[in-house]
């Protein structure tokens, strides 16, 4: 198996040269790594304009383990699973990685000019051997399965670090056995985001990855290329976007063009990913909103057929970002599909503030605005401000034509806000999850408008509905790990509130004192956020006649009564 020489030359918005050269095969196979990284993008770059402060992106690589002595037309690949209780990406498919430490440089990486290029390899290589217990070494081949694992041992016990291990068993790293295939950054709607370096490397014939004890990753498996992107169409997984890229990418074989198919779409070279499809039929937009810090990003959501599209809380009140959304639903259109209706999860503004502007658009490009529907209460909060032409009832099924028809649920779910829905497709198990479920930041419950007692309510009857693969939430990435995430939610709250209860009957009176006993876990700077929500525990005690309200701002433990 091999690949005709060839050189990838690509140049970025940011004027930065990628080349990926793949040398005529020789002795050793095809893989090789080249790449000339200048200046990196940094912070400054990725905070540009109008932007708020995002997090810099950490330096990590993955590495996508093939075999290639493998039907070359399907060739398999090693990928994995996700822990469950990860709270980043848990139950997400992966191929295994992970952050750069900083003695990743000090290791020895032969046939590699870039110091950077190197250190990002023996990143990838000892996330790797850590994860997953394949070395990636020349020399690794002499040893024993057991005289690896005795190195792994002393790796993972922290007894030597990464280069020291290498140095000291006669083993180095070749930047041949490894071939770049593209840099990914995470979107700034994360709460952790990393600037990824996506590796292809053969995995030696000797060598069988197997998850280890530490590892993040709770199963893998070898897989064919083909087979894993059509479990993905089938929403059997859930993956990150340059996961998806690889497997379709992989799917089509080891051809000639393979690095240059990785490299073709401009987000394997750093470029912003705007359209995120976590999930087939399920595109994921997150939009710039003048939201609650954390978060710096609201999701829109578009849910699409061969033949219809349903546009979910197009929140964002600024104009580039409202252009940038109308630009993917246009590209959707012009594959011959309709937008049948925008709906509104709730009343928020970072929500719901592009709704006019989209419909403005959808007026002057393609001559006529589409309906907005949302729960009466939504729309009587809004009237005046956004125009909203019907009311979603509870239980309502919004039906998608086309294929694959999508039927979506309506689910009254108040509590974050009095009108607030969230969408379950029975079929695949996804559920539009608003506010209710976010994938970063924390869920206000802020009276009058929030209630907690609803909100506990709600979250219970999401936890009941069957079948629940992904929680697409209004901020951050999708969850794919639901009942986990749900319980999380759960037993947060409870928590919360029996130490607010202790609280009270310990004398603290004003949801100012509570908050200073009981959110000692969060910053000063949240803390009149936190008394919102203190108060919503209160309400809840009060109602179900734990604590009584003495004065308009004062509480109290309500008296035994038996
Ligand atoms: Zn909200």
């Amino acid at each position: 198996m091999a690949i005709p020489g060839q050189v990838v030359t690509v140049k970025d918005s940011a004027g930065l040269d990628w080349s990926a050269d793949i040398p005529v095969p020789q002795r050793e196979p095809w893989l090789a790594l080249h790449t000339e990284m200048k200046e990196p993008i940094r912070a400054g770059a990725l905070n540009a304009g109008k932007m708020p402060a995002l997090q810099i992106p950490k330096d990590a690589a993955a590495i996508i383990l093939v075999r290639l002595d493998t039907d070359p037309t399907n060739p398999e690949m090693f990928w994995a699973r996700r822990s469950t209780k990860l709270a980043f990406l848990g139950g997400f498919y992966a191929f295994p990685g992970g952050q750069r430490e900083p003695s990743d440089i000090e290791a020895p990486v032969r046939h590699c000019d870039d110091p950077e290029t190197a250190a990002m390899i023996s990143c990838g290589a000892r996330e790797l051997f850590e994860e997953v217990g394949v070395l990636l070494a020349r020399g690794a081949q002499t040893l024993t399965i057991g005289q690896r694992a005795s190195l792994l041992d002393d790796l993972e016990s922290k007894r030597l670090a990464w280069p020291e291990l290498l140095n000291l068993y006669g083993l180095h790293l070749d930047a041949s056995d490894f071939t770049f295939v593209g840099r990914w950054v995470t979107p700034p709607f994360a709460p952790r985001r990393f600037d990824t370096w996506f590796v292809l490397a053969d995995c030696p014939a000797k060598q069988q990855p197997r998850i280890t004890e530490d590892s993040e990753l709770e199963s893998g498996e070898w897989i064919r290329a083909g087979d894993a992107y059509e479990k993905w169409q089938r929403s059997e997984v859930i993956a990150v976007p340059p996961v998806l890229h690889a497997l379709k990418t992989l799917a089509a074989g080891l051809t000639a063009d393979l690095v240059e198919r990785f490299l073709s779409v401009p987000q394997a070279r750093r470029e912003p990913t705007r359209r995120i499809e976590f999930f087939p039929n399920y595109i994921c937009f997150p939009l710039r909103t003048p939201t609650k810090p954390p978060a710096t990003h609201t999701n829109c959501y578009l849910v699409y057929t061969s033949r219809e599209i349903l546009v979910i809380d197009p929140g964002s009140p600024y104009e580039d970002e409202q252009l940038a959304l109308a630009d993917c639903v246009d590209d959707l259109i012009s594959q011959g599909r309709t937008v049948r209706e925008i709906i509104l999860t709730h009343v928020h503004p970072d929500h719901v503030a592009g709704v006019d502007g989209l419909n403005e658009h959808f007026s002057q490009k393609h001559g006529a605005a589409v309906p907005v529907g949302a729960h009466r209460l939504t729309a009587e909060s809004l009237k005046n401000q956004v125009s909203v032409n019907r009311f979603v009832e509870d239980d309502e099924v919004l039906k998608l034509n086309g294929e694959p028809a999508i039927r979506l649920r309506a689910l009254y779910t108040p509590g974050h806000a009095r009108g607030h829905f969230c969408f379950y497709d029975e079929r695949t198990g996804a559920l539009i999850s608003g506010d209710n479920i976010v994938g970063f930041g924390s869920v206000l419950i802020d009276p009058p408008e929030g209630n907690m007692r609803e909100y506990l309510d709600s979250l219970r009857t999401m936890r009941l509905l069957p079948n629940l693969s992904v929680l697409f939430g209004g901020h951050g990435p999708a969850v794919a790990n639901p009942y986990e995430k749900i319980d999380e939610y759960i037993s947060h709250r409870l928590q919360r509130e029996e130490l607010i209860l202790a609280a009270v009957r310990e004398g603290a009176s004003t949801p100012k004192e509570i908050v200073a006993r009981v959110y000692t876990d969060v910053p000063m700077r949240a803390h009149s956020m936190a008394e919102r929500a203190v108060l919503a525990h209160l309400e809840k005690l009060e109602d179900e006649g734990l604590v009584e309200q003495t004065s308009h701002d004062t509480y109290r433990a309500a008296q035994a009564n038996d």
